[in-house]
Parts: C-alpha cells; structure tokens; sequence
C-alpha cells in the first residue's frame, strides 16, 4: 500500500508539471490584445527583438518553475512521511538526548537539512537561470551565503514555533489550533517589527539616500504625504540584481520605504519620484497594516482546516503516513505540506487583495507627479530590466501576481495620460 501511495503521488506531481508545461509553453496566448497593439503597453515599442523573445523564453521558464516547486514541496513531505523518514529523525533526535527541548531541535535540524537537500537543485536551477538571462549579477558565494542564512533563519524561527505548537496539540487536541492562531498575532507583529532592522540587513547594506540631489527631491515628496526623512532608504541591489525594485516594510517605528539602488542607478529623477510617490501611497494607506489582517484571518481559517484536515488525514491514512497521534512531533510534515496546500489555494485571493492595493497606489502616484510621460517610461524600463511578461497567461496571473500587469498598468497610465491632455 506505502508503495502504491508513493507511486500515485509521483505521479500525480508529474501531471501536474506536464499540465503546467502544456499550458505555459502551448495553450497559453500571450500576445497582445490587438487594441494594445502599437500602444505604449505594447512591447514591441520599447523593448529590441531580442529582449522580447528573452523576456517570453525566460518567463516561461520561472513560471514552470514556480509551478514545479510547489508541488515538489508537497511531495517532499508526503514521501517523507510515508517512506518513515520523519520517524527515523524523531529516533535519531531521541537517541541523542533526553531533553524534550533538544529532541525537537535536534528532530527540526534532520527536516530542515533534508528539506535544504531536496529544494536545492530546484533552487539552484532557478539562479542559474537568471544568471543566464543577465538579471541576477549574484556570485555563487554570495547566492550560497543568502540560501544558507535562508536555512537558518527558517530553523531559527521553527524552533520558537513547534515546541510551541506541538506543546498546545497535547493540551488540547480540539483546540489548539484557535490558541495557536492566538500566539501567532503578537509574533507575527513582533516579526515585523524586527523585519527591516534585524532581518534584512542580513542580506543587504540599507543606508540613507547616497545622492543628495536627488535625495532632496524625494524627501520633499515625502514631506507632503508627512512622511519623516529617517524612513526613507536605498539598499545595495546592484551586487546582486539588474532588475528594479522599492517596497514599504516594517510597522512602527520601524516603518519605512526602501530604494534599491539599481531604480536609483537607471532611472531619470522624475522616473524615480513617481516610483517613490507609488511606495508613499503603500506607507501613508497603511497597507502593511491591512496584509497583516488579512493574513491574521486567512490563517485563522487556514490553522483551523490543517486542524480538520490533520486529524481526517491521520485517522484515514494514519499507518501508512506513521502517524499514531497528531501530538506527536512526527506529524510536523503533515503539518507544513497541508498549510503549504493551503496557501497555494489561497494564494489567489491574497494576489488579488494585493492587486487591488498597487492599482490604487498606482493612481496616488501619477495623480501626485502629474507625468505619466515619466511614469509610463518606469513601467517600460522595470519591464525591461526584469524581462518580465507585460500580458502574463490567465493562470501565472492568478496565482502569482501580487501586481497587475504591466499591459494593465501602462494602459492606465496611458489613459491618464489622454485625459490631461483633453482638460
Ligand atoms: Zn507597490
């Protein structure tokens, strides 16, 4: 039976790449629609041949493999599970010690160690990939030394939160979910608190605005939306990455708008202030403040139905998966393919919430510069510079998108564009 389940699963996750290899490489149209056709939002108009069939080849690839590593990661922990890896860390973990404490720790270091060792390829591909493609400029010693502290973060933050978690499984096997969801609300706003201060500056330098000229006319922006100058910074991207970026991060305090220094590098001033007038929107909105909500309900329901799921999954396939007790620290991979389940399938709803907060953001910024000659020239060189789809397929859309596409923000632009010019 253990044998014929881990074939059904192999093969189920082969489906499901070929289903996405079909569906990117032939069923998917991503040409334009012809009424874009020659409009700013057309790629013909600004990007080179080759930087057109690049940027088609290359999203192509990441979209496969982001469809790839999904289920990978399903089904690493489901054969985990049923070919007794996750009992044979639990022996080993009690083997070495007596301590409840350092078994799971120990435990938590065997699942993160094979976890590592069977992502890695993948992964590995993924850089590789956008080494070739020229958007990563990242050495491989600089990639390794970001997976490695990845891998130790990630154990880092396990380790406070199953000994936890598991502690609450054996004092209330009906409620621990709701308890556990209740601890997580000051955790998750104590990490993100720490994000950008403790957090980021692992993997990179931030440090405020080098170029003071410009520095002087974007803090002047900021102070129109209040924004205090001390939370305005640029990070040191160019070692890593062509592409473009600036996010908002962090809550209180520690709140702030960060500038990758290649957005600085590439793009003319006026360009850059539309950029910083989108992330002001991001700030002054608090739309940080309404991820965390969302999230914080999301995985309300989310921990609730691993809690169901958990408990049918245990009851119905409990010998074969070796799970005597959802208790029992065995379970743990049970736990992580479920919620990592779960997040895919909720992954559309949260793309579209986040969809519809850069859309606004968007609107803030070309209504606050007045240039959508300027702004439109962004979009067209964030493209560019990431090879990224400007008419991404319905499903890479959907599941991956956390901004619209550039067809959809362009052409809006565009539109702002055409009514200026009517007044
Ligand atoms: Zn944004």
């Amino acid at each position: 039976m253990v044998r014929k389940m881990g074939v059904y699963a192999v093969l189920a996750f082969c489906l499901f790449g070929l289903f996405f290899y079909w569906y990117l490489f032939y069923f998917a149209d991503t040409k334009l629609p012809f009424e874009y056709e020659g409009s700013k939002a057309d790629p013909a108009t600004f990007l080179n041949g080759r930087e057109l069939m690049l940027s088609e080849e290359y999203s192509k690839i990441r979209n496969l493999l982001f469809f790839l590593s999904t289920p990978f990661e399903w089904l690493f922990y489901f054969l985990l599970l049923l070919f007794g890896f996750s009992k044979a860390f639990k022996r080993w973990a009690e083997s070495s010690s007596k301590y409840k404490f350092l078994q799971t720790a120990i435990y938590l270091i065997w699942l993160s160690f094979f976890a590592f060792l069977a992502t890695f390829p993948l992964n590995y591909i993924s850089y590789t990939l956008s080494k070739t493609y020229h958007i990563s400029t990242q050495s491989f010693p600089s990639w390794m030394k970001d997976e490695l502290i990845d891998f130790w973060l990630n154990y880092g933050t396990w380790l406070i939160i199953v000994p936890v978690l598991y502690w609450l499984m054996k004092k209330s096997s009906k409620r621990w979910w709701l308890y556990g969801w209740l601890l997580s609300i000051p955790f998750t706003l104590f990490m993100m608190f720490l994000q950008p201060v403790v957090i980021d500056p692992l993997y990179n330098d931030f440090y405020q605005l080098k170029n003071k000229e410009l520095e002087t006319k974007i803090l002047a922006i900021a102070e129109k939306a209040d924004i205090p100058a001390q939370h305005v910074f640029e990070v040191n991207m160019a070692d890593k990455t062509n592409s473009l970026n600036a996010y908002v991060t962090g809550i209180g305090s520690n709140a702030r708008i960060v500038l990758w220094d290649t957005t600085l590098n590439r793009l003319n001033d006026n360009q850059i202030l539309f950029i910083m007038a989108h992330e002001m929107c991001h700030y002054v909105e608090k739309h940080i403040y309404f991820g965390i909500g969302g999230y914080l309900l999301l995985s309300l329901l989310g921990l609730y139905l691993t809690y169901r799921l958990m408990n049918w999954a245990t009851k119905r396939w409990g010998k074969e998966l070796k799970i005597t007790d959802v208790a029992d620290i065995r379970s743990l991979p049970l736990f992580f393919m479920i919620l990592s389940m779960l997040m895919f399938a909720a992954s559309p709803f949260t793309n579209f919430a986040s969809r519809y907060q850069e859309t606004r953001a968007d609107k803030y910024a070309i209504e606050m510069t007045k240039n959508p000659e300027a702004a439109i020239a962004s979009f067209q060189e964030l493209s560019r510079s990431g090879l990224s789809q400007v008419n991404p397929p319905f499903l890479v859309k959907i599941f991956r998108y956390t901004h619209p596409s550039m067809l959809d923000r362009i052409s809006k632009l565009e539109e702002y564009e055409i009514k200026l010019k009517n007044k």
